[in-house]
């Protein structure tokens, strides 16, 4: 047998650490490294065996090895979490990406995945595992000593959320009982609903009382003599793990409680019954069925006699719960004697008899973080488990699951503790149980974020069709059903217009396409757009709790489905308006932000008017951004929704030259929205730059897309690129400036940035995209002049190269030259891209308009300029950004004009 594996031989490295600890004794730790190897050696077996197949057949390895075939799977699975099983293609879902990044030695680099907040499920095993008492569990989040932690991993490989073999869900191992099997509830024997006959347990029990009625009949029988509850210290809301040795003490526990206790934190500590009941919530139920396969109860904690598992949706934090009773109820927990759910609803219980309920959708907004993951309701690997959902109030639902729980159960009934009444398969309570429990279930795990259909790199970098294809239905069904649908959605804070993406994912779960277009207008009538230029990965996707364990969920690209549908589909959806109540309001600029801002005061009545300087709307989306990224015609019909709730849009009317704001507001606008962008070009301060074949990016991209430059000769605007064409810059603009020019006809290009390319600010999809393409990028390079020929026209660029020195007010690493190191870079054509500055038209012809150093406009949190009625958001106030940050300041200030106008 081998002898050493990384684990055994960084577990005997630190032999002398962990007998000082004290948790195990010498005798204990030899024969856990016994088990261990055993383990371990089974685990060699199969890699050597893998590795010699050279491909992935259970069937083959099972032939050939003579290990059951569930314990095969098992293996596996754990092999391919540690990384191991690379080789022949199987990626580890969580841990990869931790060893990929990590610095730090030890066979666990990083362990920091069972202290992600946003993951843990609060089970506490971990505290229990650590050899060397590495791991606390305080206020609701794990804790790790790095001084002390050695990196065994013997937590990772205990915890229930760091990864749960589908295997290992529905093993029967040990069951050696008859029972069925569902999809939703797991192995079951029979489904009771049943209440306590003892007075005391009434007192405090929240519902049937059926858990310490079940756990006062093991310690009578004698066979437990120890439990694992939640008992309470100060506040009866605030539980505690607590070891119960019998039944009086039993008494003093707290019942059921919604606040997350972190029971197996104490597991450890039991080691002193030989007999032990563990009561607990699913992900505990996990955590030791979990401990049971890769043998890390053994020889510690094969004590556990009973397991009564609890029904639950989600757990709470504390500080979580004071919050829920304080904002719902405005209630403190002292004045709370008890709470329940029970038929869609969360009930309040008060010390002064009375009680209150709310819907249940309202507690979810509360929960952990980490219960989202979840996705067992029942506690399917209890030995029996208890909840309240299918009872009525008083009463509590029991699933039986094993022989064991069946016969605490039964002895129970003999001894007329409790009464029950079996409920059926076919019964209603049944069938609502299974709905919730299948409501619970995820896929997460199963499926892989999808990718677009895109047109292949050779063919793209020659023409201007629209480079991703979108998703197909099946895709994006398959996509929307890994959403976790938690309860405290993320995504919704990281999109700066609020869109409740949760909603429109779920619509689009059930296939209701038409429903989730209407949704989501009713947040952002530009769908289209946003789904296609929004830097979805550091907003919405980049909150995304599934991001702790892999990819985010695409929530990009099912926005561009779902408009892409309505499109194909010929259908306008427009969100409801209230009739006009004749209040004129003024939006100058057809940008996102003038865009969003007109949608919601149309949706609210008001008479918007948009002005707009070019003879087409968009802003940025029409003149900048091009057709290979976002076709025109989309923006033309996303702005046609806005004619059809009544926008009226006036075009070449540029505000400041034909019309003042003043001349406006005698024409009868109540209040103005500036939404003129920063559409003038920045330039670099360089010799050089009036040769001929030196221009801005915002010239090259106006004439390409808004004069159809790209179109020659249906239209007839010129555009001169050159062979080799240099673009300096780093930004989506730099990006868009050099696939354009590729596209026209340039045989090279490059793009020179002065910082490298992690500090580059364009969208990594599009970074990526570029590459593809042939574009070449020179990183950490800066111009420091441009060279012309006789004629003036440029032909060479002088650069020098460039280091990262420490961060500036960005928060980038500031680029510095180095000495010495120019060179020379042969082009015909340079388009600077490094920026842009207020557009100044409109703020030249007022005056009195308060403005920044820089010329942006200055505006209070509330999108209000320092004159009356005037309001302003977008690029003219924050510099280039975002079109969906654009859109957010539009929708803020539609709310503030609204309020403008109600109260004066
Ligand atoms: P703008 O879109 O600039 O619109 C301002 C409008 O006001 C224009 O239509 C202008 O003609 C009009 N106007 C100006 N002065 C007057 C006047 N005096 N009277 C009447 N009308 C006037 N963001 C992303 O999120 N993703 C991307 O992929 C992306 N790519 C980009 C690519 C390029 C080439 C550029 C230039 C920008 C890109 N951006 C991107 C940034 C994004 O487009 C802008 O942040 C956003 O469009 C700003 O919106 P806005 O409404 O404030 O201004």
């Amino acid at each position: 047998m081998e002898q050493s594996t990384p684990l055994i031989k960084i577990l005997f490295e630190h032999r002398d650490n962990i007998l000082k600890a004290e948790k195990y004794n010498e005798k204990e730790f030899e024969h856990f490294i016994e088990l261990l190897k055993e383990a371990e050696h089974k685990r060699k077996v199969i890699i050597h065996e893998i590795e010699n197949v050279g491909e992935i057949s259970v069937e083959k390895l099972h032939e050939i090895i003579k290990i059951p075939r569930q314990d095969l799977e098992l293996n596996i699975e754990y092999l391919k979490e540690l990384g191991s099983l690379k080789s022949i293609g199987l990626e580890s879902r969580f841990f990869q990406k931790i060893l990929e990044n990590n610095e730090i030695e030890g066979l666990f680099p990083n362990v920091s995945i069972i202290r992600d907040k946003n993951l843990c499920c609060g089970c506490g095993l971990c505290v229990s595992v650590c050899p060397v008492n590495a791991i606390n569990y305080l206020d609701d989040s794990v804790d790790i000593n790095e001084d002390i932690c050695f990196k065994c991993g013997l937590c990772f490989a205990c915890c229930p959320r760091s990864f749960f073999p589908k295997v290992l869900k529905t093993l029967r191992e040990g069951i050696n009982f008859n029972t069925k099997f569902t999809d939703h509830l797991n192995n079951y024997y029979k489904v009771f609903t049943a209440n306590t006959n003892d007075e005391q347990i009434k007192e405090i029990a929240q519902d049937g009382g059926i858990v310490t009625s079940l756990l006062k009949v093991a310690f009578q029988e004698k066979i437990i003599d120890g439990a694992l509850a939640v008992g309470s210290v100060n506040d009866t809301h605030k539980p505690l793990p607590k070891f119960v040795k019998d039944t009086n003490e039993l008494l003093e526990t707290a019942g059921t409680r919604y606040t997350n206790s972190p029971s197996l934190k104490i597991l450890h500590d039991s080691k002193k019954s030989n007999n032990l009941a563990i009561v607990g919530t699913p992900c505990m139920m996990q955590a030791l069925k979990k401990i049971s396969y890769y043998p890390l109860n053994q020889p510690f904690y094969n004590n556990i006699t009973l397991k009564i598992g609890l029904f639950c949706m989600e757990s709470f934090n504390y500080r979580d719960i004071v919050d829920l009773l304080n904002n719902e109820f405005q209630k403190s927990p002292e004045e709370v004697k008890k709470m329940d759910i029970d038929k869609g609803k969360f009930f309040l219980f008060y010390k002064d008899g009375s009680s209150e309920s709310i819907p249940i959708k309202r507690i979810k907004q509360y929960g952990r973080l980490g219960c989202f993951f979840c996705d067992d309701l029942t506690s399917e690997q209890a030995d029996i488990s208890v909840g309240s959902i299918g009872s009525d109030s008083g009463w509590s639902t029991v699933i039986i699951r094993t022989q064991k729980g069946a016969e605490i159960f039964q002895k129970a009934l003999d001894l007329q503790l409790i009464n029950a009444k079996e409920i059926k398969e076919e019964d209603k309570s049944f069938i609502s149980i299974s709905r919730i429990s299948k409501s619970k279930q995820k896929i997460y795990t199963e499926t892989t974020r999808p990718k677009m259909i895109e047109q292949e790199a050779y063919i793209r970098r020659k023409n201007f069709e629209e480079v991703p294809k979108g998703l197909t239905a099946e895709m994006v069904n398959l996509e929307a059903q890994r959403c976790l649908q938690c309860g405290r959605p993320l995504c919704i804070t990281g999109c700066p217009v609020n869109i409740e993406i949760p909603g429109f994912i779920r619509l689009l779960s059930l296939k209701k396409y038409h429903e989730a277009i209407q949704f989501i207008k009713n947040f952002n009538l530009l769908p289209a757009v946003c789904g296609r230029v929004c830097p979805q990965e550091s907003q919405c996707e980049q909150t995304c709790l599934l991001n702790s364990l892999g990819e985010p969920i695409a929530i990009g690209y099912m926005e561009r489905f779902i408009a892409d549908w309505e499109r194909a589909n010929k259908l306008k959806e427009c969100p409801d308006c209230k009739a006009t109540n004749n209040i004129k309001v003024a939006i100058i600029g057809s940008g996102p932000a003038g865009l969003t801002c007109a949608s919601e005061l149309a949706k609210e009545g008001y008479e918007v008017t948009i002005f707009e300087a070019f003879h087409k709307g968009g802003g940025v989306l029409v003149y900048g951004i091009p057709e290979f990224r976002l076709p025109k015609d989309i923006v033309k019909e996303e702005i046609e929704t806005l004619e059809m709730i009544n926008v009226k849009i006036k075009y070449n009317s540029i505000i400041g030259k034909i019309l003042t704001i003043k001349e406006l507001r005698d024409m009868g606008y109540k209040a103005f929205f500036i939404g003129v962008g920063a559409g003038l070009p920045m330039f670099l301060k360089i010799p050089g730059l009036n040769l001929n074949g030196v221009l801005s990016a915002n010239e090259f991209l106006t004439r390409s897309n808004l004069m159809k430059a790209y179109m020659f000769p249906e239209y007839d605007t010129p555009i001169k690129v050159g062979k080799r064409v240099t673009v300096i810059g780093g930004g989506n603009v730099a990006l868009d400036s050099a696939r354009t020019a590729l596209r026209l006809g340039a045989e090279e290009v490059f793009l020179v940035y002065r910082r490298s390319e992690v500090e580059m600010p364009a969208r990594k999809e599009e970074y990526h995209h570029a590459q593809d393409e042939g574009i070449m990028f020179q990183f950490l390079t800066n111009p420091v002049k441009f060279i012309g020929d006789e004629n003036g026209n440029v032909k060479q660029m002088e650069v020098i190269k460039m280091r990262l020195g420490e961060p500036d007010k960005s928060g980038r690493r500031r680029p510095i030259p180095i000495e010495n190191s120019e060179y020379l870079i042969d082009t015909d054509t340079v388009i600077i891209a490094v920026g842009a500055n207020a557009n100044p038209i409109l703020t030249r012809s007022i005056p009195e308009l308060k403005l920044n150093k820089w010329g942006y406009i200055e505006v209070d949190e509330n999108a209000k300029t320092n004159l009356e009625g005037i309001f302003a958001g977008g690029d003219i106030v924050t510099g280039s950004a975002t079109v969906i940050s654009a859109m957010g300041a539009g929708k803020k200030a539609a709310n503030a004009i609204i309020q403008y106008l109600l109260n004066g």
